[in-house]
């Protein structure tokens, strides 16, 4: 017997296919629905579920998953989805919530389960945001997000084992490119006196970057991007860019531009055209995976500190 949903499911794959449009849909139907918290980790759960998952994500590219507040229609994905993925680690704080208001009954990741947290670096603004918390932004070092991938590939197996198979070799394979990305990082890197690997960027998001790969990050705002930044602690930050001869300053995607702008006049340093992805991916081009955005940053970074 037919039920509906398998009925309308299948009337949908018959339009699809008579359309010309996502004729791939009908080789296979999804067999979970998974809900990520932002773009980044959306990528991750893509590449692990592969065809087995659909997966929506919550805060989208260019959005800043700090200051999220779910819409309706969001929290109705949640209701009905059978797993869904957070980063943890105060990121995205306000899953709890919506998970309990959704109703949501799945399977809740946390995808930085286990992985070794940093602190965060000592906030700017000096309101005493962040000081012994962890830095939750853990998927800047690509050691790190090995863990996320493990996570991931284990959540997925929890809640469907028939595609376990599936999830570990995917798991497999693209722990492989993220083994070559970490090299690559590495290299980029190599070349570049120390003294030289300081960043000015608008907020502390890349904390585990600096310590995988031995730059220094310095922000005049918090690790949250809604923690703001007092006058001292841009005026101590444009000293030290003097001291230190700095180069490199960035706009993050995500952050206000007006601080950057004021180091920018007082330093005489011009912000790079080139803008650098913390929390969230770009919409599209390059830096729209996961691995393209760190590929993208990397290459920003380097360019920028050799006064490029
Ligand atoms: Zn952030």
């Amino acid at each position: 017997m037919k039920t509906p949903a398998r009925f309308l499911s299948r009337t949908f794959a018959v339009l699809a296919l008579a359309t010309g449009v996502h004729a791939s849909a009908t080789a296979a139907e999804p067999a979970l629905r998974a809900v990520a918290s932002f773009s980044i980790l959306g990528d991750l759960v893509r590449q692990v579920g592969g065809d087995r998952v659909e997966v929506e994500v919550l805060v989208g590219p260019g959005s800043d998953a700090h200051v999220y507040s779910p819409k309706p229609a969001q929290a109705r994905q949640v209701g009905q989805a059978q797993l869904v993925f957070s980063n943890g680690m105060g990121f995205d704080g306000w899953m709890a919530r919506l998970l309990k208001s959704a109703g949501f009954k799945g399977r809740h990741v946390v995808a930085s389960e286990g992985v070794r947290p940093l602190k965060s670096a000592a906030d700017h603004d000096g309101h005493g945001h962040g000081h012994s918390a962890a830095d939750p932004h853990a998927w800047q070092d690509v050691a790190r997000v090995q863990a996320y991938v493990a996570n991931i590939a284990k959540g997925l197996c929890a809640a469907d084992a028939q595609g376990c198979e599936t999830y570990r070799r995917n798991a497999e394979s693209y722990g492989q490119q993220l083994k070559a990305l970490d090299q690559e990082i590495r290299q980029a890197w190599a070349g570049i006196p120390a003294p030289q690997r300081l960043v000015i960027s608008s907020h502390d998001a890349f904390g585990y970057y600096a310590a995988a790969y031995g730059v220094r990050f310095l922000a005049p705002q918090g690790v949250s991007t809604d923690s703001g930044a007092s006058a001292q602690g841009v005026a101590r930050l444009i000293r030290q860019i003097r001291q230190e001869k700095a180069q490199a300053l960035f706009v993050e995607s995500i952050a206000e531009p007006r601080l950057i702008e004021q180091i920018a006049r007082e330093t005489g340093l011009k912000a790079s055209t080139t803008g650098l992805y913390s929390d969230s991916l770009a919409p599209s081009g390059e830096a729209s995976s996961y691995l393209g955005m760190m590929r993208h940053n990397t290459q920003a970074l380097t360019a920028a500190v050799q006064g490029r």
